[in-house]
Parts: structure tokens; C-alpha cells; sequence
């Protein structure tokens, strides 16, 4: 049974409906999600309700924007991968599934922001040693869901 409520009315739907002897637990399910992001801070909201202080689209730093962005590095706002803010393969991009959006734990965020840091380093200081490290290759997006699942235990602590 489906049942279309606009988007005010949320609050008054009960969890549970009593229906023929039986209680049914009434799930919400958007009818057409979008991962929406944020063109100022990057971060996966709507953008017209954003506060926060704009972040580069390059680097995610927030003294500057892409505009003065100067140096050749590019760190992504969310993962810290080595990509621009909206990249499409991101780790900690909201997924759609069967058409429910599904957000990546912030325990698994701060676990993938943990290892693509360190990777960071490791990656700075072997390109000064020979200045020809390998990129990551670029995988579609059914790659995404293996590499959140990758880091989902949890890491030593360095
Ligand atoms: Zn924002
Ligand atoms: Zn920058
Ligand atoms: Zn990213």
C-alpha cells in the first residue's frame, strides 16, 4: 500500500497503522531522492540552505576558493581523495538505493577521510622521490560501493 504525502505533512504520519487485525509499519520512501550537493561547502545538501563558510572545489580549504586556488594538489572537501569536491566516484557521496537515499556512516567517513589522508602523505613523499607515482585509476560508479565497503572495519588507530 502506498500512500503520497506531501512533504508538510510528514510529521503527522504515524510509524505504525493499524490495518484488517494486523499493525503495518508505515516506511517513507521518497518517490524520486537525488544526492544533492552543496556548491559552496561541498558538503551533500541542499545548497540554498547552506551557512556554512564556502570551501575551495579543488582543495576543500576554506581560506580560498577555486578561483585562487594556486596549487597543482587537489584534495576532495568530503573523502580527502585526491580529486575536486563532486567527483563522481567519491566514498562518502550519498548512494540511491531502490530508490531510498542511503547516506555513508560518519564512522565510515571519518574512517575513509583517515586512510585517503594517510594515503595523501605516503603519495607527497614518494612523488618527491621519483616524481612519477601512479594515479588511482578512475572507476565507474559501480566501483563505489566496494571501496565504502573496503574500509567499513575499522582501522588501527596510528
Ligand atoms: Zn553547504
Ligand atoms: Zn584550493
Ligand atoms: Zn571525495
Amino acid at each position: 500500500m502506498i500512500l503520497a504525502t506531501p512533504e508538510s505533512a510528514i510529521s503527522d504520519v504515524p510509524h505504525w497503522i493499524h490495518f484488517f487485525g494486523r499493525n503495518l509499519r508505515i516506511r517513507r520512501k521518497n518517490i524520486n531522492p537525488k544526492v544533492q550537493q552543496c556548491a559552496q561547502c561541498w558538503d551533500f545538501h541542499n545548497p540554498r540552505t547552506c551557512t556554512r563558510q564556502p570551501k575551495c572545489w579543488l582543495c576543500g580549504a576554506k581560506d580560498h576558493t577555486e578561483q585562487d586556488h594556486k596549487e597543482s594538489t587537489q584534495q576532495c572537501a568530503n573523502c580527502l581523495g585526491p580529486a575536486p569536491a563532486d567527483h563522481a566516484n567519491c566514498p562518502v557521496r550519498p548512494s540511491i538505493k531502490q530508490g531510498i537515499l542511503v547516506w555513508v556512516p560518519k564512522t565510515q567517513v571519518a574512517a575513509i577521510q583517515r586512510i585517503e589522508a594517510r594515503q595523501q602523505q605516503a603519495l607527497s613523499s614518494k612523488t618527491a622521490e621519483d616524481g612519477n607515482q601512479d594515479k588511482q585509476s578512475d572507476t565507474d560508479a559501480s566501483s563505489e560501493n566496494t571501496a565504502v565497503e573496503a574500509v567499513s572495519s575499522p582501522t588501527s588507530p596510528q
